[in-house]
């Protein structure tokens, strides 16, 4: 199929895009990468009136370090962000997660603003963005605001940004010293969508016993999942397997509202939650341990 007909606008600064969007009065649209808004226009599962094309907008393509933070444009390639070695080095966890967002060919125009906005359940970023407490910053008419991770993704294929908002970038924590992460997903093939998959950042205290850990599961629900209980449960523990089993059983438990579709039942998303956090467990440990 084609897409149904629209008007195109290419601006060069984020200025002209916000007052284009503000000016079809929720109409148009964003076109970022165009991985996922080509194919929605294409089934005309999308029909705006307006597209915006953000690719001309040089300011929105970055990644620097702040401080303790890397800061990441909205319009950066995932191949970028894959090539970084600043973020290999300060983020580990963002780079391992986007070395399995799609295929090369994908990540060579996919964009980390674009997998945000677009919030779909079984994406890698989103997940990442509230595994590592990331803010996302956004401009619209009335100016800017920062929203947090946790905050920003409200349903399937929903964000809480308004349709006259841009997402310009995204903040993330550089990893702390001494913390062990993983990231881990089950697909069919290789470059698919997950299944399921888990993102875990935790500590060990001086006594060798779990501390700060985050869980935070994709795949399992309309959006990331933060299985509250398991995180407790192996807070103030020591790590080894019967934890790890333990922690596994209580996020099968904890995810409310997994999703049943052609590639995976609820039933096996809910037993990939429980291995996957099991494995993540004993990965980010032994990361952990290995910096200790
Ligand atoms: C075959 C295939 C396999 C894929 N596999 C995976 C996978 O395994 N994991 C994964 O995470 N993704 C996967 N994707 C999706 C891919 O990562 C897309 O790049 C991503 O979902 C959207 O990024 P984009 O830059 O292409 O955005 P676009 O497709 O251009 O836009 C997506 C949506 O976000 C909005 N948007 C984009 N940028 C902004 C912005 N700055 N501000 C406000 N709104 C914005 C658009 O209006 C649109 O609604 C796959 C895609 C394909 C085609």
């Amino acid at each position: 199929m084609k897409p149904a007909p629209f008007e195109y606008l290419a601006p060069t600064t984020l200025a002209e895009a916000i007052s284009s969007l503000a000016s079809f009065d929720g109409d148009a649209k964003v076109l970022a990468g165009g991985q996922s808004l080509v194919p929605m226009l294409n089934m005309r599962l999308a029909r705006p009136g307006l597209l915006v094309d953000l690719r001309r907008i040089e300011a929105l393509d970055y990644i620097r370090e702040s401080g303790d933070r890397l800061e990441i444009g909205a319009m950066t390639r995932k191949r970028t962000v894959e090539q970084s070695a600043l973020v290999a080095r300060r983020q580990p966890l963002l780079h391992a997660a986007t070395c399995l967002v799609a295929h090369p060919q994908i990540r060579n125009r996919g964009t980390v603003g674009g997998s945000m906005a677009h919030a779909d359940p079984s994406a890698e970023y989103p997940a990442v963005a509230v595994a590592l407490d990331a803010d996302l910053r956004a401009v619209g008419p009335d100016g800017e605001r920062r929203i947090a991770a946790q905050d920003f993704f409200v349903t399937y294929l929903t964000t809480a940004l308004s349709p006259a908002e841009v997402l310009i970038g995204i903040s993330v924590p550089c990893l702390p010293e001494g913390t062990g992460w993983a990231f881990t997903e089950i697909a069919r093939r290789h470059g698919d969508f997950a299944m399921v998959g888990a993102a875990i950042t935790l500590a060990l205290d001086a006594g060798g016993r779990c501390a700060d850990t985050r869980i935070v599961l994709f795949g399992v629900g309309p959006i990331p999942v933060r299985p509250r209980g398991a995180e407790q449960l192996v807070s103030g523990e020591r790590p080894g397997s019967d934890l790890y089993r333990e922690a596994g059983r209580k996020v099968s438990e904890e995810i409310d509202e997994p999703l049943s579709d052609v590639h995976a039942s609820a039933e096996f998303r809910r037993h990939l939650a429980a291995v996957l956090t099991q494995r993540g467990l004993e990965e980010a440990v032994a990361r952990a341990a290995a910096t200790a």
